[in-house]
């Protein structure tokens, strides 16, 4: 008997672009039935509108976020404004979204566009790649969002929508791998402008519909097609998915930390921040962390405050 053959790499991407034409059309109609009116979406946001959401969304909800980025937006409409303040500042207007280093790396982009680009968000991938803080995420997704350029925006939304739909599994792996890499390139429409609406709707279908914990297929406008559904929905095969436990992490007694700080108008002594946390060891590891990540200024004295450069 002979073997099947295997597919070809060819075969196997022509496969991927087609199921890709399959998707485009229903994900972008549904988008365009169903899209939240979130302000980064819209024209007067502007690119640094953009970047200033794509740095808060990416580990905050955006239910969190809309509070902080209006603020944020009205106290520096560009990026020459935040350039011109200290870091220690954005990280005081960062607030409790979390993961404040963020607030320093959009700070340090600020300064960068101010320097190198006349105070204008590039436009160019590879510039924006180049920005201090900004990875290959954020680069595609501002040049994707803001310019409507053509670029594999891959998300955690985009990348369950794409394990479920197209792969048949019920999530991808934790870190970002290189087949998911090609396969979001492969799907990605020809033309900018449907690239562009295709990176915005399969984030929004993995955000309301295609969720981690309650995918609802009656309302998707994929269900027909998506492999992991007519698949019979096979249980997770991977590795454990990654928590998201916070009670009793460095993380929180870094947050505390950082809310005495962020609340005080002058620099605060060692003895209250020895306040916010009972065990000594985690206390003091957490600080010398922040101190470490440049998100606070250690001063003579024992004192400490946010960063003033
Ligand atoms: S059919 Fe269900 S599992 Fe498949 S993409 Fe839609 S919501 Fe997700």
């Amino acid at each position: 008997m002979t073997a099947p053959t295997k597919p070809t790499s060819h075969a196997q991407a022509d496969a991927e672009e087609t199921v890709g034409d399959d998707l485009h059309a229903p994900v972008i109609d549904w988008f365009e039935d169903n899209a939240r009116d979130l302000p980064w979406r819209r024209a007067d946001a502007g690119p640094w509108g953009v970047m200033v959401s794509e740095f808060m969304l990416q580990q905050t909800p955006v239910s969190r976020v809309l509070p902080v980025y209006e603020q944020w937006l009205a106290r520096w409409p560009r990026p020459a404004d935040l350039a011109e303040d200290a870091p220690g500042e954005a990280v005081r207007a960062w607030g409790r979204l979390g993961y404040p280093r963020r607030a320093l790396r959009l700070h340090g982009a600020a300064v960068a566009i101010t320097e190198r680009h006349g105070g204008d968000v590039p436009t160019e991938h590879a510039q924006l790649l180049a920005l201090p803080g900004i990875g290959e995420y954020t680069a595609a997704a501002v040049a994707s969002f803001a310019y409507g350029q053509r670029h594999a925006v891959l998300d955690t939304n985009v990348r369950r929508v794409f394990a479920r739909a197209v792969t048949g599994v019920q999530y991808p792996p934790n870190a970002t791998t290189a087949a998911e890499r090609k396969l979001a390139r492969a799907l990605l429409p020809d033309d900018e402008r449907t690239a562009s609406l295709w990176a915005a709707a399969s984030m929004e279908l993995g955000a309301l519909v295609c969720t981690a914990k309650n995918e609802s297929c009656v309302r998707c406008p994929i269900a027909a097609q998506c492999a992991w559904r007519l698949g019979g929905k096979p249980a997770h095969q991977g590795p454990p998915r990654r928590g998201q436990t916070y009670a009793g992490t460095d993380r929180q007694v870094r947050g505390r930390l950082l809310a005495v700080l962020r609340e005080a108008v002058s620099p605060v002594p060692q003895s209250v921040l020895d306040r916010v946390w009972d065990e000594p060891v985690q206390r003091a590891r957490a600080l010398d962390g922040l101190v470490a990540d440049g998100l606070v200024e250690p001063l003579a004295g024992g004192l400490y405050r946010l960063p003033l450069s």
